[in-house]
């Protein structure tokens, strides 16, 4: 594995005007420090940040910038996340696909919720360097991280791609859906997509801090979710930034070190008891609780032992444990459990005292479901 290494900061060396800057990876506060040195005022920087996310309107037509916006659009530039092709599975879920400016290619999902929302499923990472033997996207390495500013695109064309249904909602909705998509909004952000969160751990922070601004176009902290392996240095770093404002979500997958070893590399490195520590040690303001998430591999993970494990983890801790049946993918070493084997398995932590629920798999024809998202062009 990948030791996770800091990003460099994305100020420029000022004066030089070759290094442009990405506008989408700034925070508010780092778009301030710019418009400042560039001389353009840091007053501005509110205005400028609601402009272009909230409102999404090109640089030069924000009012009162005057030549000032000749200023930004010298010195900066927005990533390029273009929508390639939309699938939609019969259960309504649908797969974005996205090229990035340099033809590196990342999938979303959009997950349809009641009638009234959707889900985006993110990914932060071309690949992913983890290499958890039970996940497709772990088989292609990891290519590179994405940038705050192209995970913000991401959302930003997802959210025109949900806006762009209610007014032309052709075959990607069923007629149920297209009655009721004036109603459905993208609410909810998970970032379970491709590649691992907290391995570029700057990124994903700025990331959130753009997405939750709210000067911005502001997802609820409470509705955004950060899914980890495990990497319990930025799992810390995360929950002091947000003060446990933000979802966390732990991918347990094992009651014992023996077994998480043999099925995710980092494992080797943070232990059970390092990674219950750093839950024990997770704010949980007001009434929210920490997920768990355990995908169901058929003897492997779901023996008493396992289950004795997982309830020992759990004690003490406020979380809900998510049970994921295995997705299959090509040449996957796993199969997938049968309902029985799950309904065990939830029966099993349930008499333990542990609170679980089954994930639905969704958009699992189309490859769009949890550890089938792998595309190998790049
Ligand atoms: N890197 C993050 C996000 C991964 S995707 C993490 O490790 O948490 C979200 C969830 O799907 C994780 O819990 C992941 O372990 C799980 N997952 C991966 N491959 C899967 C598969 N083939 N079937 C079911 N769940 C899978």
């Amino acid at each position: 594995m990948q030791t996770p290494q800091p990003n460099p900061a994305p100020l420029v060396a000022l004066g030089d005007a070759d290094e442009r800057v990405d506008l989408f990876s700034l925070t508010r506060d780092q778009l301030a420090d710019h418009l400042d040195a560039w001389g353009v005022g840091a007053r501005h920087a509110n205005r400028v940040f609601r402009h272009l996310h909230a409102l999404q309107v090109p640089l030069h037509e924000i009012p009162s910038l005057g030549r000032h916006a000749h200023t930004i659009a010298a010195r900066s530039y927005l990533p390029r996340v273009t929508l390639k092709t939309s699938t939609r599975a019969d259960d309504g879920t649908i797969k974005l696909l996205f090229a990035l400016g340099d033809g590196g290619l990342v999938e979303s999902v959009l997950l349809p919720m009641r009638l009234e929302r959707y889900t985006l499923c993110v990914s932060t990472q071309v690949g992913c360097a983890m290499a958890c033997s039970f996940c497709a996207t772990g088989t292609l390495g990891l290519k590179r991280s994405l940038t705050a500013g192209e995970v913000v695109m991401q959302v930003h064309e997802a959210r025109r791609f949900v806006e762009g249904l209610k007014a032309a909602p052709g075959d990607l909705v069923s007629a149920e859906e297209a009655a009721a998509a004036g109603a459905r909004e993208l609410s909810h952000l998970v970032f379970m997509g491709m590649g691992e969160p907290l391995h570029t751990y700057e990124r994903t922070r700025d990331a959130l801090r753009v997405l939750i601004d709210p000067h911005g176009r502001p997802f609820s902290t409470r509705k955004v979710t950060v899914s980890t392996v495990g990497l319990v240095p930025n799992m810390r770093r995360f929950s002091e930034d947000f003060a446990g404002r933000v979802q966390l979500a732990l991918s347990l997958h094992a009651g014992t070190d023996a077994t998480r070893e043999r099925i995710i590399p980092t494992a080797r490195r943070w232990r059970l008891a390092e990674l219950r520590q750093a839950l024990l040690d997770h704010p949980l303001p007001g009434n929210r609780a920490l997920m768990i998430e355990y995908v169901v591999l058929p003897g492997v993970n779901d023996s008493d032992e396992e289950l004795d494990g997982v309830a020992a983890f759990h004690k003490g801790l406020r979380a809900l444990v998510n049970l994921i049946p295995f997705n299959p993918f090509p040449a996957a070493p796993f199969r997938s459990p049968t309902p029985e084997e799950v309904a065990r398995v939830e029966r099993g932590l349930k008499a333990r005292g542990v609170p679980c629920s089954v994930r639905v798999t969704r958009g699992q024809e189309r490859a769009g479901a949890c550890g089938q998202l792998a595309i190998s062009g790049f």
